[in-house]
């Protein structure tokens, strides 16, 4: 059975920040693979994101080309919107057979997890590995989440860098070089993304 981290989220967009979690769960978390998953809409977040689907799908396989072990993943473009972590990691055990699934997430979600549909659930047959997030405490760890105490934190949003480049200022624009992968802030420049 193939371990599979499944790292959802907006990737609105994908920062130097989810590439480094997606490593480092990777090696310490007992995993085969990691796949980074867009979700078309966040049933949480106010607003939509910014880019499309299929930019922040290829910004994220951009991100991702040259990092063994971890993969991209459209599989909730095919079902309702908005995705449903339980809904999703059930029919990644209906398809994939072979594999077994658990999700990670950032500190952050772990606050509002108690808000999500069917958490029990999740926990229970699937699995929750969280990363801490600077200034997110992580209190009640039931049976079935395993939090990675000691992993190095790291302070980058993709709403900093919307803010970043909407600045477009040199110093932002230096910053965003070492908050983004090269490739991706190409695409953003090419694309015009993110600007005000
Ligand atoms: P936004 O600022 O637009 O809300 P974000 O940077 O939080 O975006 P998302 O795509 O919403 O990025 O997050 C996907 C997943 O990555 C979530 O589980 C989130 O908790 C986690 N994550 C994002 N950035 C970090 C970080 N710096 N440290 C730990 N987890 C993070």
């Amino acid at each position: 059975m193939k371990k599979i981290g499944v790292f959802g989220g907006s990737f609105d967009p994908v920062h130097v920040g989810h590439t480094s979690l997606a490593l480092y769960t990777l090696a310490n978390a007992g995993l085969d693979e990691v796949w980074l998953m867009v979700s078309p809409r966040n049933p949480l977040k106010e607003k939509g994101p910014v880019a499309s689907d299929s930019q922040r799908l290829e910004m994220l396989r951009l991100a991702v080309q040259d990092l063994p072990g971890l993969r991209v993943s459209d599989f909730e473009f095919s079902l309702p919107v908005p995705s449903y972590s339980w809904l999703t990691l059930s029919r990644l055990r209906d398809v994939f057979p072979d594999c077994s699934f658990r999700i990670i997430i950032g500190g952050d979600n772990w606050a509002d997890f108690k808000l999500w549909k069917n958490p029990d659930l999740i926990c229970r047959e699937f699995g929750v590995i969280v990363y801490p997030r600077p200034l997110q405490p992580i209190p009640d760890v039931p049976k079935g989440v395993t939090v990675l105490e000691g992993a190095p934190q790291m302070e980058v949003s993709s709403t900093e860098i919307r803010r970043l480049i909407a600045d477009g200022s040199q110093d932002s624009v230096k910053r965003l070089r070492n908050l983004l992968n090269l490739k991706v802030l190409d695409y953003i420049t090419s694309n015009n993304l993110y600007k005000r």
